[in-house]
């Protein structure tokens, strides 16, 4: 019965609500561009006012860059951190856009109506989202729900500097037993919870041959050339399956639980329009995979970047002395970023004749993948959630990216995400005339209502 008048209130609120999204919205909190520095904080302080007003303890706290807002509410039930964040990317090209990006404003259009703006997609409207909720369920029941803390960051646009500083130094105020993460979206029309990451990590080298670059005309034919060497290592990475070759490669890979591949299965992902949209038409990689399984939960090797030799105007007949490639991985399930890293400078460096040498460059930077533990009952109960407001079976999905944010609340505090979100492909995130669906917003409110409902 609370959680329909909790709905109701919600529904009867929306109009308030679109111009509180707005207020907020009107503050141009650009993080990476220093002349927004003032804008940063005035967005801080404004989400402190309204967190506040909603019974939070709550403050703006300071770093070295753009301040963390933080609130708490104390009550019973487990420990529940949401996560946002209040700043937003540049616009330009400012002359792509049909209206000043921040004076934000409801519009109707043939796609329905759209809240118009930068950062209505990401992330204000998002965030908002859930203070929204918040503020029906306070309304409804006097206080606010369980045990709650808010967390929102005004960096994520700009490399999140003083992220993991911050989740140092404050590890046991932000320590949740479960993290909420509103910066993703619907996979098409159908609610989805982003629950596998993949990881990365990078190899970058110089391959040497000569000790000078030779006439090809004196030296061809006797000499190494480093690049075809190369091309022919680079070459075997993969098999003519699609698997790549590198011993080991697989051996902390997982398999697709049965009851994911179902879910998967039921997206209709259309590979082939994804693959026309790029203009393409033949799927590569792993042909014994589904195209989903190839992107959310395979591993890759992707040679990114081979130069060497003369690449200039004209022709010069040369046969170089060097060679160089960027070679990265995307990672899965268990497989860790230094041991990918070092099996694949052991494979590469095995297939080098004695008179040549390779030179490896830059550190260590990888990141393992995120899997959510889904056995965790708040991730059932979300789905539930889910397909009850938006009419449709709630899907666990996969992401071919890294959101460094869940992969640092797993390292650093060491809690899993639940990523909800409910932003659409065509929202023009970091784009021109970014929007946000009014029915997304509006659907958004009901959903974290009916998921605190269920495990607040
Ligand atoms: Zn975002």
């Amino acid at each position: 019965m609370t959680l329909a008048a909790v709905l109701a209130r919600i529904d009867a609120d929306l109009p308030q609500a679109l111009d509180r999204l707005i207020d907020l919205l009107r503050i141009p909190s650009i993080s990476t561009d220093p002349a927004y520095g003032a804008d940063c904080a005035r967005a801080a302080d404004w989400l402190v006012a309204e967190l506040a007003a909603l019974g939070f303890q709550a403050r703006a706290a300071a770093t070295p860059g753009h301040p963390m807002v933080i609130g708490h509410h104390r009550g019973p039930g487990r420990h529940i951190l949401f996560y946002g964040h209040y700043d937003v990317q540049p616009v330009d090209p400012l002359e792509l856009w049909h209206r000043d990006p921040f004076d934000a404003e409801v519009q109707d259009t043939p796609g329905g109506r759209v809240i118009r703006a930068r950062g209505a997609s990401d992330d204000k409207g998002q965030l908002m989202t859930f203070l929204e909720a918040c503020r029906a369920w306070k309304a409804v029941h006097g206080a606010l729900p369980g045990n709650l803390t808010i967390f929102l960051e005004g960096e994520e646009e700009s490399g999140s500097p003083s992220l993991i500083p911050f989740l140092n130094e404050n590890r046991d105020e932000l320590s949740a037993d479960l993290a909420l993460i509103c910066d993703t979206g619907l996979h098409g029309d159908t609610p989805a919870i982003t629950t596998l990451l993949r990881g990365l990590t990078k190899c970058e080298l110089t391959l040497r041959a000569a000790d000078r670059d030779l006439h090809s005309g004196m030296y061809g034919g006797l000499a190494r050339n480093p690049i075809h060497l190369l091309a022919r290592i680079l070459g075997q990475l993969h098999d003519d399956q699609g698997r790549v070759t590198l011993p080991g490669f697989y051996d902390r890979v997982d398999e697709l639980p049965d009851a994911l591949r179902q879910q998967w299965q039921a997206l209709a992902f259309d590979h082939a329009a994804y693959l026309a949209g790029v203009g393409l038409s033949v799927p590569a990689g792993e042909q014994d995979r589904t195209p989903l399984e190839r992107l959310w939960s395979r591993p890759t090797a992707e040679v990114n970047g081979i130069w060497g030799g003369y690449t200039g105007a004209g022709f010069k007949t040369v046969l170089p002395s060097q060679a160089h490639a960027k070679i990265s991985f995307r990672l899965v399930s268990r497989q860790d970023p230094d041991d990918i890293a070092a099996r694949f400078r052991a494979w590469f460096e095995g297939q080098l004749p004695a008179d040549c040498t390779v030179e490896w460059h830059g550190g260590n930077e990888g990141s393992p993948a995120s899997v959510m533990a889904i056995t965790d009952p708040a991730f059932e109960a979300t789905r539930q959630a889910l397909t009850e407001e938006w009419g449709r079976p709630a899907a666990y999905v996969g992401s071919g990216g890294s959101i460094p944010i869940a992969g640092y609340f797993k390292e650093v505090l060491g809690m899993d995400a639940l990523l909800v979100g409910f932003a659409k492909d065509d929202d023009n995130i970091h784009s021109p005339n970014e929007k946000y669906d009014v029915a997304s917003f509006h659907k958004g409110i009901r959903s974290w209502a009916r998921i605190l409902d269920r495990i607040a």
